[in-house]
């Protein structure tokens, strides 16, 4: 057996043992994913599968130590926060949305950095009315309008927002932003800047205690390559 099959094969027995006792890491697809595999290249952990050409969902490492769960960006937080994985990677969107409780936030990764922002359709006067906000972020988009002294009804949404204030539903969306082409593309544009966003890397509580020796190593290469950066 070579060290490459070795380890493969290692790796794969600790996917499916429940009794897996290394270090489990969630991310979720998409730029976190894309901006976080250099980070753990760098620490010494590739994936042994492409995550997007495939429908797992746990993928091992080329540590054995090492696995990465792909999850819905969302449920980040909740995995880590249960101790059903001991860190992962969550931009500050979901940590502000979700209230990250049991969990450290160690490092601001600087990675997938955007804007937490209001837009509404360009050019068009507010009413004269309490407002009405259609987001996915609910939690973000009350705290920030109670902030300016403003009350408002939150429309719950789950994708799409740039669609809502164009038939009706909302004068406002809450979402994040990078370049504005989205809004643009769909007549709207951007207007109050509530806060900047970039992926924080999450560890939880206990795990942080128990697992100190696994996580040191790579959270100081992740140290590393941010100031490299
Ligand atoms: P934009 O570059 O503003 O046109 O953004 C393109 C789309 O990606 C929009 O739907 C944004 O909501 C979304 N988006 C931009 N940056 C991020 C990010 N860092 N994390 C998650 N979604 C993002």
């Amino acid at each position: 057996m070579t060290a490459q099959t070795e380890r493969l094969s290692s790796s794969l027995l600790n996917e499916a043992d429940n009794e897996f006792n290394g270090l489990t890491l969630a991310l979720s697809k998409g730029r976190i994913l894309e901006e976080t595999i250099p980070l753990l290249q760098a620490a010494g952990i590739e994936l042994l599968e492409d995550p997007d050409a495939s429908r797992k969902l746990i993928f091992p490492t080329s540590n054995p130590k090492v696995r990465v769960l792909i999850l819905r960006a969302s449920d980040v937080p909740t995995y880590v926060e249960h101790g059903a994985a001991d860190f992962g990677v969550a931009g500050k969107d979901v940590l502000l949305e979700h209230g990250a409780n049991h969990v450290y936030e160690l490092l601001d990764l600087q990675i997938a950095q955007c804007k937490l922002m209001t837009a509404g359709v360009k050019d068009a006067p507010l009413p004269n009315r309490r407002l009405r906000i259609a987001t996915k972020y609910v939690n973000v988009a009350r705290a920030y309008f109670a902030s300016q002294g403003q009350q408002v009804d939150v429309i719950k949404l789950y994708g799409s927002m740039e669609l809502a204030p164009l038939v009706g539903l909302g004068d406002l969306i809450v979402d994040v932003v990078d370049t504005c082409n989205t809004l643009r593309a769909n007549g709207l544009e951007a207007r109050d800047h509530i806060c900047d966003v970039s992926s924080r890397l999450i560890v939880n509580h206990v795990s942080y205690k128990r697992k100190f020796a696994l996580l040191e190593p790579i959270l100081d290469s992740f140290k590393h390559s941010i100031a490299a950066f």
